[in-house]
């Protein structure tokens, strides 16, 4: 049997970023940029006031010594928008606001709120008088053209993750589409005798089927298009045709069926329909019983995906939920094209003992406070169908198989849980803390 990280490596060698297609700007959120992006533009593209005040010259005020009141004709008003009109000389001011370009002459801006102005003959839109002893520099309240970004030069590298900080960058470098990879499209199929549709009371021997929303929305949250497949049974050509469909996918995810029971047939479906098994069962604690595999689409396989990479995931549900954080939610990440599929691992020091087995890494349900260090809380489980476990979690504690018994201050590895209320950076997390 093969360890997590032997399993994780399978994995990622076999999912390859989907090839960059063209977006609108206000659809590339999330996304992964497909290609470097320059500007078309100086930012700012002239020397502009940052502030609203009195473009001047600064020889005008002396030197640091002086001490008199400087007075000087407005000759003119500028807003963001306008261009300049006149000339600063040294007995002179132009009003101008913020974001206005600097008039020629001109090579300070005195903030308006240091000024006072008097309406007054002496120059046409009057004079403004500043206070004795102000300092004034060349270059003050002045952003240089081009000082953020110049033309021509490259903005934003391919393969970064475009949030909003890009897509505004995106804008003002004229960006209104852009080459971004694609999400992945993922198809869910939960698939057992016993399970109920949510909207129904389970009869005997029946359980409600918890798996496919909660795969769903995981898929959902890992940035994926998702397509829901409904509950495949344990019925050889029924669970055999919805395979068939969700094989059209990037990924299929499956949920059940994958351990030694009669009835678990999804591994002889899913070879049966062409999909290469990579492994099955791995080292780890809960999700043993996972399966992985490739299946190669042929030319006759018209409106397929290239190439799916189906998982074969433990029917329990917090087996599933494990197996989705270590494995699938990575190959999502990694056929959206991001460099680092893999989720954050931050050092913990745990708050629980704890007795490790040296047969599979264990992968615990846990609450990682902020701190220095962060104390991990081990949250009461009863395994991997006890689903109620991870609704108090905001990390996974990872032990690595070995026998081996934790104490209260052991250092301990956490698998963060991705932002969300429970998120170790989230408002609720942090104050729970205080
Ligand atoms: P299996 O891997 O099919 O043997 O399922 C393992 C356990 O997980 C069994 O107790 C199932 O009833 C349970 N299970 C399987 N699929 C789901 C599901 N979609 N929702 C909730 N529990 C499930
Ligand atoms: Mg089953």
């Amino acid at each position: 049997m093969i360890s997590a990280e032997q399993a994780l490596q399978l994995v990622l060698d076999a999912a390859q970023p989907r090839p960059p297609a063209r977006v609108s700007l206000a659809e590339s959120l999330g996304r992964v940029l497909g290609e470097d992006v320059a500007s078309d533009v100086d930012s700012p593209p002239h020397d502009k006031s940052l502030v609203d005040g009195y473009a001047v010259s600064a020889g005008a005020f002396g030197g640091r010594a002086e001490n008199r009141l400087v007075e000087l004709a407005v000759i003119a008003q500028i807003a963001a928008g306008e261009m300049p009109v006149g000339k600063v000389a040294r007995s002179t001011a132009v009003r101008v606001m913020t974001g206005a370009p600097i008039p020629e002459g001109a090579d300070a801006v005195v903030m308006v709120e240091q000024a006072e102005w008097q309406d007054d003959p002496a120059g046409p839109l009057g004079v403004v008088r500043f206070p004795q002893g102000i300092q004034v520099t060349a270059g003050q309240n002045i952003m240089r053209r081009g000082a953020s970004l110049r033309r021509g030069q490259v903005v934003l590298d391919c393969g970064i993750s475009i949030l909003p900080a890009q897509i505004g960058l995106l804008a003002e470098v004229g960006r209104a589409d852009v080459a971004v990879v694609p999400p992945p499209q993922v198809a869910v199929l939960p698939t057992g005798d016993e399970l109920v549709d949510v909207g129904f009371v389970p009869g005997p021997g029946k359980i409600r089927n918890s798996n496919g929303p909660m795969l769903i929305s995981l898929a959902r949250q890992a940035g994926a298009v998702v397509r829901d497949l409904g509950v495949g049974r344990d019925d050889y050509p029924q669970l055999a045709a919805l395979v068939h469909q969700g094989l059209h996918a990037d990924i299929l995810i499956t949920a059940g069926g994958v351990s030694a029971g009669v009835r678990d047939l999804v591994p002889q479906v899913l070879r049966k329909a062409g999909v290469a098994q990579v492994f099955h069962k791995v080292r780890l604690k809960p999700g043993k019983p996972l399966w992985f595999g490739v299946r190669r689409a042929g030319v006759e396989d018209q409106g397929e995906a290239a190439s799916t990479l189906v998982f074969g995931l433990p029917g329990n549900p917090v087996s599933s939920f494990v197996c989705f954080h270590l494995f699938v939610a990575p190959a999502i990440a990694r056929l959206a094209g991001h460099p680092r599929p893999t989720a954050m691992r931050v050092m913990g020091r745990l708050s629980d003992p704890f007795q490790q087995g040296a047969d599979r890494a264990t992968y615990h349900p846990a609450w990682m406070e902020h701190g220095d260090p962060h104390a991990v809380r081990l949250i009461p489980w009863r395994g991997s169908a006890d689903l109620r476990a991870l609704v108090d979690a905001n990390a996974l504690a990872v032990f690595p198989a070995e026998n081996r018994s934790y104490q209260p201050g052991d250092p301990v590895e956490c698998l963060l849980l991705p932002a969300g209320q429970n998120s170790i950076w989230s408002d609720q997390a942090v104050r729970r803390t205080l």
